[in-house]
This record gives C-alpha cells, structure tokens and sequence, in this order.
C-alpha cells in the first residue's frame, strides 16, 4: 500500500472511451468529472460519449463477433485467467481506486476486487465446458445433434454500487460463451470499469471484444443501441424502475436479457436461534457496503420472546461503527453515494417515526462535506411505514417483532421483490421449510451473505430475471442449436 498514491491510481487510469481496440476521446472531446462521495472533490474528467460514440461500439462489437466466436475456448478462458491474476496482482491499487470513486470503506474495496476476480477464475473453467449432446429420436431413424453457441453481440449496463463486481458478473460468461461486448458503467463510479479495461487488454483480449462507454447520457446513447437489432441481448444490473423501461425497449427487437434488479430483503430471526450468529449475520447483512447492497437486510423479523435482547445486542454493535472517509484505516460507515441518496434514507427515517418508530441509535445525516448518513437502529416500526416497500440502501436496521411462523412469512413475502431472504433458526425442519415458503431467488439460511462466484445469483418476482454466476451463468450468454440429423 505505501507505494500507492490517490493522485496515482487516478492518473493510471484511461480517461476516454474504448472502442474498437482504442482510447478514443468523445464527439467533440465532451468529458464529465467523477467525484469522491466523502469529500465531494473532483476526482478526474474522463470521456462523456454521444450517441454518435454509441454506435461506433457497437459497430466494433458486431465487427468483432465472428473471429472472436471462433477463438478456441481454452484461448477464451486464458485470457480470463490472466485478467484473474493481474486483478489480484493489483487489488490494493483497484481497492483504492474504489474507495475514492464510491466511498466503500478500503476492506470492503478489496474484498471486492477478490470477488469480482473470482468470477474471472470461475468463467476461466465454464469457458472449456460449454457441452453438447447426441441423441437417437424417438422414432429409432433420426438423429439429434444438440450445440450451443454465442448469442453475439451484447450490451453490458452497470450500477455504481459493486462498480467492479457486477462488470466482471457479467463480462466472464461474455468472454467465456464467446460474445462481444459494449458495457456502460455508472456514471458515478466509472473508473474501476476503465481500470477493468486496461488489464483484460494486458491479458490478451482482442480488439472490438470489449467496448466501453462512459457518459452522463445513458438513456441517450443506450436506447439506440438496444433498438439497433445487431446487439442480440442486454444484461443489466440496476433498479427496478429503469429494469422496467429497458424491458419495453428490448421488446422491440426481441433481445434476450438478463436482468439483476432491486431487492428488499427479510431477515427473519426466531427465538430458537443463535443469538451470536444472528447478530453477526445481520451486520454483515445490513452493513455491507454501507447498506448500499441488492441483497441488504431491508426488513428485520424478530419473534417476539428475543426482540429486545436482539435490538439491544443490535444497537450495541452498530453504535460502535467508526464513520468516515474510507480511506481511513478502521471505518466502516463510509460516505452515501451522492446527497439525493442521504436525503432518501432521510425521509425514509423520518416516515418510519412519523408512524411511531423509535431510534436506538443515529437516525438524523451528518452535516457534509460528504454524504454521511449514519448507522441507525429503529424498532416498534409500522408495517405501514414506506421501508417495508422501498430499498432503503443506507446504514438503517428496522425490527420489527413477529409471534408466529404463518406471521414471520406473510410479512417477509409481502413485497414486490424476491431477490434474497435470510433466516436464522437452530431447528433445521424449520430451517428447510421456511425457506420453500420464502419467494425469493435466493436464501441465507443461519447465514448474512449469499453472493459467491460458483453460485447462481439472482431473483424472482419483480427483483429480475435470469441467473448470474453458478453454472447456469454462462447460459444467458448462450443459445442451444439443435440439428436434426437423418441417417
Ligand atoms: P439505476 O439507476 O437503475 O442505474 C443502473 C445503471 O443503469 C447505471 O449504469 C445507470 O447509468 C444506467 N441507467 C439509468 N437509466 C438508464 C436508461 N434509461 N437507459 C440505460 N441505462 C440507464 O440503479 P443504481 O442506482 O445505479 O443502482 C442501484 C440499484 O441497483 C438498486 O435498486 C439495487 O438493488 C440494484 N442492484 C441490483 C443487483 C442485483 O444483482 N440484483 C446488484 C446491484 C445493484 P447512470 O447512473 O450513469 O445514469
């Protein structure tokens, strides 16, 4: 860490676009500045692309499909290979870099690079098992010859939150499969995307394979795009709402998605579990990423003969948290991505103790500069208060207190979203069945963290469609052929 600056890894990065092979500049070298979230300084200026930039990417991309279809997979998953170890080879610069466009405290940023790298390993070993089959129909006579084969080429949107992990979710099966590929990172954090980029081009990536857009019109110079028709699917990650409208717009042409949108998790804890891992459980699930996670504890079920320990226990830990810049060693609360998001988890606070909610601790933002909101603990919540149905994605525990398993569970599913729920219980019958009631793509049993490279992620309901990771990840980047063969 000693031989890395701030000013260092800023400046190591391409600020221009990447089309084609080349750091390009803009139409009219138009750029826009990245900040810091805990400072609210100007990081950097990099490339604001048009919709003209757009298409160039595309263009490269639908260049680029056929060689790079034809790449053999072992050449495929080398090239992962590498990008693996130069992402680890660099984690504390990557981390770094992180920190100071998102805010995630620099821990957090590493674990990050860890788990965004893992993807790059994962893919690396489903790019040479990409299978087939063959088979006698059922008429005895024909034969059936069953292949996949990339789905060409794809567009890439990302959110600021997991700036590096949610680019890496998504271009290991992309390269894996075979697929070109223009990615649009947020335009909050688009220097861990950029950083990304030079090091699958130190690893070997051909040019036209990966093309990056960063802009500050997304709607602008995405929409065409999906229109086009030559792209042929558009996986996101992001909110529900713009999940929604991109949905309508791949309609037109038909584009397969795959789309990993909002969350609003339950964590339910009954009065048989462990107390300890409960509460550990629900730090890490609560506190991940300053609460700014798909997967965050959204609402806290606690059955009734344990709930003030819990909330006790709950309120000790989380008013203990440091809060600050996370570059500095020992903080946990970093700062919220931009001042509307403090102002959101604000009113959210301020709607819950309208409605009678009590605050253990926190509960009001924290003057700027930087956007802090701090850890907050509410109980005695409404189940009419508006976090019940909105993300809160901030550093704010709401419990609520349930008597009955039927209760605990008409609650937890009583959302528009599935991504993921977590639940604690030392009776493992309870355990399994609970968690076939719970409608979510995904569940931590006795556990606060689900997300693992090998592992599919994903959600039900109106929290997405598809699966990222796992075995079935590089599916979505993949068509299954079927030839009917007559002997
Ligand atoms: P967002 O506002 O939906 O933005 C996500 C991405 O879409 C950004 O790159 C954004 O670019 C872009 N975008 C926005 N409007 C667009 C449009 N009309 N056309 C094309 N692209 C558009 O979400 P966010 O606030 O960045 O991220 C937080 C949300 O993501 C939360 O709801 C969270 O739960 C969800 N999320 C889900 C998962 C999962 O795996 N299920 C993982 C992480 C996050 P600009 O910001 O530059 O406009």
């Amino acid at each position: 860490m000693s031989s890395i600056s701030e000013s260092g890894v800023v400046e190591a990065v391409g600020k221009e676009l990447f089309i084609g092979g080349k750091w390009t500049a803009a139409a009219g070298g138009k750029t826009f500045a990245v900040s810091d979230p805990s400072t609210g300084k100007v990081l950097c200026e990099i490339a604001d692309a048009s919709p003209a930039d757009g298409m160039a990417a595309l263009d490269a991309a639908v260049g680029a499909q056929a060689a790079w279809a034809a790449y053999a997979p072992r050449e495929r998953g080398e090239i992962l290979r590498r990008a693996y170890d130069l992402l680890l080879h660099r984690a504390d610069e990557l981390a770094l870099l992180m920190t100071l466009e998102m805010g995630k405290p620099l821990a957090e940023a590493k674990g990050e690079i860890t788990y965004a790298a893992e993807f790059f390993r994962w893919f690396a070993e489903e790019a040479v098992r990409i299978d087939g089959g063959y088979a006698v129909a059922p008429n005895g006579v024909g034969r059936f010859l069953v292949t996949k084969q990339p789905v060409g080429p794809t567009l890439l949107i990302t959110p600021w939150n997991f700036p590096m992990a949610m680019g890496t979710r998504k271009i290991g099966p992309a390269i894996a499969a075979g697929c070109t590929m223009v990615i649009k990172p947020a335009a909050q954090t688009p220097l861990s995307m950029l950083a990304l980029t030079g090091i699958l081009v130190e690893a070997g990536l051909p040019e036209g394979v990966l093309n990056v857009l960063t802009t500050t019109d997304s709607g602008g110079v995405m929409e065409p795009l999906i229109r086009d028709g030559r792209a042929r699917k558009l996986s996101f990650t992001g909110s529900t709402a713009v999940g929604r409208k991109l949905l309508e717009q791949c309609a037109d042409k038909v584009l397969r998605t795959s789309m990993e949108l909002g969350g609003n998790a339950p964590f339910v804890v009954f009065d048989d579990a462990d107390l300890d891992a409960a509460i550990d459980g629900v730090m890490q699930a609560k506190m991940r990423n300053i609460g700014e996670a798909c997967t965050a504890a959204n609402r806290i079920y606690v059955q009734s003969g344990i709930v003030d320990e819990f909330s006790r226990r709950l309120t000790e830990r989380m008013s203990a948290l440091p809060m600050g810049r996370g570059t500095e060693p020992g903080v946990v609360v970093g700062p919220l991505i931009d001042e509307a998001a403090v102002k959101k988890v604000s009113e959210l606070v301020k709607d819950a103790t309208d409605r009678g909610a009590q605050v253990l601790t926190g509960g009001s933002a924290v003057d700027g500069p930087g956007h802090f909101y701090p850890a907050t603990v509410l109980v005695g919540v409404s189940a009419e208060s508006r976090l019940t149905q909105e993300e809160i994605f901030g550093p704010v525990a709401p419990v609520f207190t349930f008597d009955t398993e039927d209760e605990a569970v008409t609650a937890a599913n009583n959302t528009e979203f599935g991504l993921v729920s977590y639940l604690y219980t030392s009776d493992l019958k309870r355990g399994l069945r609970v968690s076939e009631r719970l409608e979510a793509g995904m569940i931590g049993l006795n556990q606060g963290v689900v997300s693992n490279p090998a592992a599919p992620f994903g959600g039900i309901k109106q929290s997405g469609l598809g699966r990222e990771g796992g075995t079935v990840g590089i599916d979505e980047f993949l068509e299954v052929k079927y030839i009917a063969v007559s002997l």
